[in-house]
């Protein structure tokens, strides 16, 4: 073999003895509560699919007929021939959703992060950033070419501490930080950070991907469950997770939005999602106007499961919202404890270093509305039965 790709090959093989290679499990079936992996029915708590709509028939049909009525592709990037007026109805119904100003739409939510970002701020500029912000606000953080300074975890005061050192040192100034930081489940203090924004006259950003179709009334997203409507300049969304769909959004002031139409680069540069997919993301929205009705039952499943997982003697962490995180300690210990559980029916997968800090693994039981209750308590049968094998509780 070629001498160039040696590294490569040394690269691979240093991860897997690490025990840090991403072995990727394959689905033979649609997202839903059960999955076939690797041949095997299995129940599924890995998924981003908090709603249960990444398969539902509602948002099929709704794609179905955007293939018959408008095609598969959109034909070019959206500012020379790629927008349709399902694009534009997608956005308008975004916006109304979240009673914001404005909203637009990309190709996911991590170009989302990477369009908006630099969009903002640039070399003269300074972004004040939470430390465990998700890859893409520190990718488009990094792109913007601005001064990043890290502040403490959901710690406003530490926040402030930072903005007054650096006063009179920038031209514009950018706060971002994740809404329900995944790892974890909990929330960012996005009422304090808006007051601190608001008196330093700067940018406030909030990526949602976690919090949207979770948090706030009928899952309208962070910046509801705060009721900070109109005083959070960008919200950050994701199609991906709970609207079980794909795509990203922005949401919010509408002079960025507009600025985001001129100056966001994966929107002048890379085309837009497909007719079927706007056609499911409005699907979605569709379903979560007409009812409470599956955010209700999510909240539900994640308050029963936490309960009767505490209960068990397990320690689940500090989280706010559905995100149960197990928490074990060691990533062997969290690895073989995944193992069981496979072995046992049960599909969660174990997280460590770097994802999470050393001597932080845990496995990441994500809860779902597609969850019945006998799936939940099958779960926490085969978690006890688990926990006591390897000496957990
Ligand atoms: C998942 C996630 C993203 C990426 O969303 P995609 O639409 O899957 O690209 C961005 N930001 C945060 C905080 C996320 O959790």
């Amino acid at each position: 073999m070629a001498k160039r790709f040696d590294w490569i090959q040394k690269e691979l093989k240093n991860l897997k003895q690490k025990g840090l290679y991403n072995n990727i499990r394959t689905l033979g079936s649609a997202q839903g509560a059960w999955l076939m992996v690797d041949g095997r029915k299995v129940l599924n708590f890995c998924s981003n699919n908090y709603l249960g709509l990444a398969n539902h028939p509602r948002l099929v049909e709704a794609a179905k007929k955007a293939l018959d009525d408008f095609g598969v592709g959109p034909g070019a990037v959206r500012t020379i021939a790629g927008t349709m007026d399902i694009h534009k109805e997608l956005e308008r119904r975004v916006a109304n959703f979240k009673h914001s100003e404005a909203a637009i739409t990309f190709q996911s939510g991590f170009t989302a992060n990477l369009a908006t970002i630099p969009a903002l701020v640039g070399k003269q500029d300074m972004i004040f950033s939470d430390e465990l912000n998700h890859a893409s606000i520190i990718d488009g953080c990094r792109l913007s070419g601005a001064k990043i300074e890290r502040y403490n975890h959901c710690d406003p005061l530490h926040l402030e501490l930072v903005l007054k050192e650096n006063e009179g040192n920038y031209r514009r100034a950018l706060i971002v930080t994740d809404g329900v930081f995944s790892m974890d489940g909990d929330v960012a203090p996005l009422d304090r950070l808006y007051e601190i924004a608001n008196a330093y006259d700067i940018l406030l950003m909030v990526d949602d991907a976690h919090g949207e179709g979770v948090l706030g009334k009928g899952g309208r997203g962070i910046v509801d469950h705060f009721d900070l409507h109109g005083k959070v300049d960008i919200e950050i969304g994701t199609f991906s997770k709970a609207f079980g769909v794909v795509g990203g959004m922005v949401s919010g002031n509408a002079n960025v939005v507009e600025w985001l139409t001129q100056r966001g680069r994966p929107f002048l540069f890379s085309s837009a999602v497909t007719p079927p997919d706007v056609a499911a993301c409005i699907g979605a929205i569709d379903v979560l106007e007409e009812s409470t009705e599956l955010v209700d039952t999510l909240w539900a499943n994640g308050d029963y499961f936490k309960k009767e997982m505490a209960a068990l003697g397990f320690d689940i962490g500090k989280s706010q919202t559905p995100i149960t995180p197990v928490m074990l300690g060691e990533a062997k210990l969290a690895q073989d404890f995944s193992k069981a559980l496979f072995e046992r029916g049960i599909f969660a997968t174990s997280i460590g270093y770097p994802t999470v800090p050393q001597g932080k693994a845990r496995i990441r039981v994500m809860i779902s509305a597609a969850h019945s209750k006998d799936d939940l308590d099958k779960s926490l049968e085969e978690f006890a039965a688990v926990g006591k094998e390897l000496g957990v509780i």
